[in-house]
């Protein structure tokens, strides 16, 4: 057998590489996840997707209420519109987490054998 890391030939049962000392045994594969362990991932992802979803809904409902707040009452325009904009971000933050968990859940169903 060849060594992985400098090539040199070895005697087919070594368990070292003679010239490098590289481990020649087999490395022990991760085991692949049992479909009970995904079904468990993906029911928390799909908590985490509503959580995240439900306080996407509350910032977007939140800037969009400040926003309309600001036009009607001039005295308080800054400190919502500056709110506005904070809800609007978030809104947007929550939105792309809410994606990244919903392309997780995605590829752990697609784990599923
Ligand atoms: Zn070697």
């Amino acid at each position: 057998m060849y060594c992985s890391k400098c090539g040199a030939q070895n005697q087919g049962d070594s368990v070292f590489c003679s010239k490098c000392g590289n481990n020649l045994a087999p490395q022990p594969t991760a085991p692949q996840p049992s479909n009970d362990v995904i079904k468990v991932q993906i029911e928390e992802t799909r908590h985490l997707i509503k959580q995240n979803g439900n306080a996407f809904g509350i910032c977007v409902v939140g800037s969009v209420v400040s926003a309309l707040i600001a036009v009607s009452i001039p005295e308080v325009e800054i400190v919502l519109i500056v709110f506005a904009v904070l809800m609007a971000i978030a809104a947007i933050w929550k939105w792309q987490v809410t994606a990244k968990y919903s392309t997780k859940k995605a590829n752990l169903i697609k784990m599923l054998k």
